[in-house]
């Protein structure tokens, strides 16, 4: 069987076919620029070591999913014979709001829902829906299934999504936390309970995912009991771009400084802030721990912020959960920075949490998963790498077999 994996944005079209059977990607790519002049596709067979740019005037996002058909099905880097051998699309929708509390299968019903929580998030779902409308036109006979990253998160209770403001903002205007990163905190957290050699329902695990965007969770019993990204995913941890929790006077008061309005400041909160603003230079933060290295003060303050802030995440959400049975780190810096994992959990033997120093830092990505915690470390920490495309497959596969009540009842492949 093999599965279709759309991502819109507004002006590309990331693309993943997947082979169920054997579980392995066969082919990737993406479309750029899609409207706006100087587009082309992007499409790479793994299997093949194939990769080939084909610069093409793709004005909407059907032609692109057209393309996207062409490149699959005929030249060098064809994979299937025809679309007949695709049995699903899975669509991954930023926002499902209050709506969706897991993924879905797409019917004109749901479509009319996402629409009704784009405001929500103007920038992801709009585009997400065009994407939608222009598979199902391309390839009607076949499901379409959503996947939400905000699904995951709607198990929190009403006193962790509430924010003290007016309760109307809630009721008129939907305004509380969604949380986002939702694929991945519920893969590594089931993952870490299949380390420890556990259910998913019988451990608490705090899950830090640190990427360019970052988010941490508190999963209680497998559910997601409290998350740092918000309303948006500009909440919480510092990241690449963006600023994380600040003071919510701060931008009325630049606003008035500057003199400048809101989408200014949206859009310096969210592309220029961050370990950007911190260090003035960088996002990577491989570039920030080599000038660190070299006696960039700013970079090296950035790292100690970065850190500070995920150990106070951290701790809160120990306190939230009462007793915690793992700690993970996941995503590009977690699986990747050892210094960043180690700033965030050094010293906290008080609590149970003792770091293999050495071990720790000579553990990247590519090791696969690894226990960074000492055998005596009554936490177990672990570093895991992320595997968002598997429960995207997972679950549209689920749900076109009808198996699918949820994420907690669902054996997904990698509960073991
Ligand atoms: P996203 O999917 O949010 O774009 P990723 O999960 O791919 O982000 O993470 C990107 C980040 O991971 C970048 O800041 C990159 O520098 C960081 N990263 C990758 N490898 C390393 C490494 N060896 N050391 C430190 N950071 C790393």
């Amino acid at each position: 069987m093999k599965i279709l994996a759309l991502n819109c944005g507004s002006s590309s079209l990331k693309y993943q076919l997947f082979d169920w059977t054997n579980k392995e990607v066969i082919a990737t790519g993406v479309v750029e620029r899609i409207g706006i002049g100087d587009s082309f596709i992007e499409h790479k067979v793994p299997t093949k070591d194939y990769k080939k740019k084909i610069k093409y005037a793709i004005d909407n996002h059907e032609t692109a999913i057209q393309w996207i058909i062409n490149a699959l099905t005929t030249g060098e880097g064809t994979v299937i014979e025809s679309m007949e051998e695709i049995s699903a699309v899975g669509h991954r929708v930023v926002h499902g709001g209050e709506q969706f509390n897991q993924s879905v299968l797409i019917t004109d019903d749901v479509i009319n829902h996402i629409g009704a929580v784009s405001h929500l998030a103007p920038l992801h779902n709009p585009a997400n829906l065009v994407g939608i409308r222009a598979a199902r036109t391309a390839m009607p006979k076949i499901p379409h299934v959503a996947i939400f990253d905000t699904a995951f998160h709607q198990s929190m209770p009403e006193h962790a999504y509430l924010y003290a403001l007016p309760y109307e903002w809630y009721k008129d205007f939907s305004v509380r936390r969604y949380g986002f990163h939702g694929t991945s905190h519920l893969y590594v957290s089931k993952r870490a309970a299949a380390l420890m050699g556990k259910n998913a329902n019988e451990c608490n695990i705090i899950t830090l995912h640190i990427g360019n965007g970052v988010s941490c969770a508190a999963i209680k019993k497998g559910l997601s009991i409290d998350t740092t990204m918000g309303f948006t995913p500009l909440a919480g941890a510092i990241m690449g771009t963006r600023c994380g929790d600040i003071d919510p006077a701060i931008p009325m008061f630049m606003m008035q400084r500057l003199d400048v309005g809101p989408r200014y400041m949206d859009n310096l909160l969210n592309k220029k802030s961050g370990v950007l603003g911190i260090t003035g230079k960088y996002t990577d933060r491989r570039d920030i721990e080599v000038a660190a290295e070299a006696g960039d003060s700013r970079c090296k303050l950035a790292i100690e912020m970065e850190a500070y802030k995920l150990r106070k995440s951290a701790g809160e959400y120990a306190f939230a959960l009462g007793s915690v049975d793992a700690i993970v780190f996941t995503a590009g810096v977690g699986e990747n920075s050892g210094l960043i994992r180690q700033k965030t959990l050094e010293g906290l033997e008080f609590f149970g949490i003792k770091i293999d120093k050495e071990k720790n830092m000579s553990t990247f990505s590519k090791h696969g998963e690894t226990e960074i915690s000492t055998p005596d470390s009554k936490v177990k920490v672990f570093m895991i790498p992320t595997n968002e495309e598997l429960v995207f497959v997972e679950d549209v596969v689920a749900i076109i077999q009808d198996q699918y009540e949820d994420h907690t009842k669902y054996p997904y492949t990698f509960l073991k």
